[in-house]
């Protein structure tokens, strides 16, 4: 098969859909893969670096578009990109449809064949193509955090992991799933308190198992969320309820209760965030501050590590990828988890929840 990838054109997306380390996995299954000169730029790939992985590197998206039977990208397809969809051809990306009309109409006018990742699943229930940037996210929170806390950014001018002889800083962290676990990684390796809150019991005997003692963890009650929000020095927001916006747990009035220029990091911010005072903020202005408190709201917070962000999602996009790419649609019959991320095809909507969102018919 021919196995397209242009640079993406979203503003300030700088990831790359092929890695030239994916580009050597299709090139050794038989494929061939065309890249738009400069894809990889934004994770320091040059154009040498896709040829040595054995691409054919052409100027523009127009070629990649035109001699691709698989496109695969980061970002849902922009206006100017639909436009060169065509039937037979199929489209590995994220699409985040639910929320956008305008896109879905335009894939479906191309006769495409759209896999959306974040909607392919795994055997344990997950969705394995949207956990990396969960993973990445919930990483970049403590980080986020911790530079937000200094004084010259507005905190209150304390230092997370402490030093000998003064206390640490305390997390608390609403949400135990993937975003919640990897901030708790990054805040215990700093050597902060942690906190973590989940309405899951047995998600909570998980943590207790998996941080043996260096975490603690409390059900959700709105005692134990004042409790742990009060005397927390950053809180981060990464609770999810798939398919719905995300429970405002932090209220304004909770504001008032906690430390002056605590920080708080809404990683739900992209479902709505549960915080009341969020609003989303870009990597350019990430923070705002609400009665002393600063708020860190960036909806698209992988995008901040490129590099990290683009080699986390073609490790998962790969496998799925191949088998795309050895078998084409035949793959989507053989594989249910696959199947799952099938969302447009030939002109209709194939994923109930999108056709339900979206009041289509499948
Ligand atoms: P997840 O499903 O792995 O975990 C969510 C957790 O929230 C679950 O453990 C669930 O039990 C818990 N939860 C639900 N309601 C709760 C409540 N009332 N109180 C306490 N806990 C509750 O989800 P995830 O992958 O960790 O994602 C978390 C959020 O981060 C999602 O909204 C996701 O879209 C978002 N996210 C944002 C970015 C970004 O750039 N801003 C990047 C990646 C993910």
């Amino acid at each position: 098969m021919r196995v397209g990838c242009p640079k993406e054109i979203k503003n300030h997306e700088y990831r790359v859909g092929l890695t030239p380390g994916a580009v050597r996995e299709y090139v050794a299954h038989g494929h061939e893969v065309i890249i738009q000169s400069g894809a990889g730029t934004g994770i320091g790939a040059d154009d040498g670096a896709y040829q040595a992985a054995g691409a054919r590197v052409v100027k523009t998206a127009e070629e990649v578009f035109q001699q691709s039977d698989m496109i695969v990208k980061v970002k849902e397809p922009q206006p100017s990109e639909w436009a060169q969809l065509r039937e037979g051809q199929l489209l590995y990306t994220y699409l985040h449809l639910a929320p956008d009309p305008e896109q879905t109409k335009g894939l479906l006018a191309s006769g495409v064949t759209a896999i959306a990742y974040e909607t392919v699943t795994d055997d344990r229930g997950g969705l394995p193509l949207l956990a990396p940037m969960s993973e990445v996210a919930g990483r970049l929170a403590i980080q986020a955090g911790a530079t937000a806390l200094q004084k010259a950014n507005g905190g209150r001018g304390l230092l997370l992991g402490g030093v000998p002889g003064v206390l640490p800083g305390k997390v608390t962290i609403i949400g135990g799933g993937v975003v919640g676990i990897n901030s708790a990684m990054m805040a215990v390796g700093l050597g902060a308190d942690v906190v973590i809150i989940d309405r899951s019991i047995p998600r909570l005997r998980q943590l207790d198992e998996l941080f043996r003692g260096r975490i603690h963890t409390r059900f959700s009650t709105i005692e134990a969320l004042e409790e742990e929000v009060f005397s927390a020095d950053v809180v981060v927001g990464a609770v999810l309820i798939p398919g719905a916006a995300a429970p405002k747990l932090v209220t304004r009035e909770m504001l008032s209760g906690m430390k002056k220029g605590a920080v708080v990091v809404d990683v739900a911010i992209d479902q709505g965030g549960c915080f009341e005072t969020s609003h989303p903020t870009t990597h350019s202005e990430p923070t705002y501050e609400i009665d002393g408190i600063i708020h860190y709201c960036v909806a698209n917070m992988p995008g901040a590590v490129p590099v990290t962000s683009a080699h986390a999602l073609n490790n998962a996009t790969l496998h799925y990828g191949l088998q795309l790419a050895d078998r084409g649609v035949k793959a989507l019959i053989d594989n249910p988890h696959l199947r799952n991320g099938l969302n447009v095809h030939k002109g209709r909507i194939t994923n109930r929840p999108v056709a339900e969102a979206l009041g289509l018919d499948m």
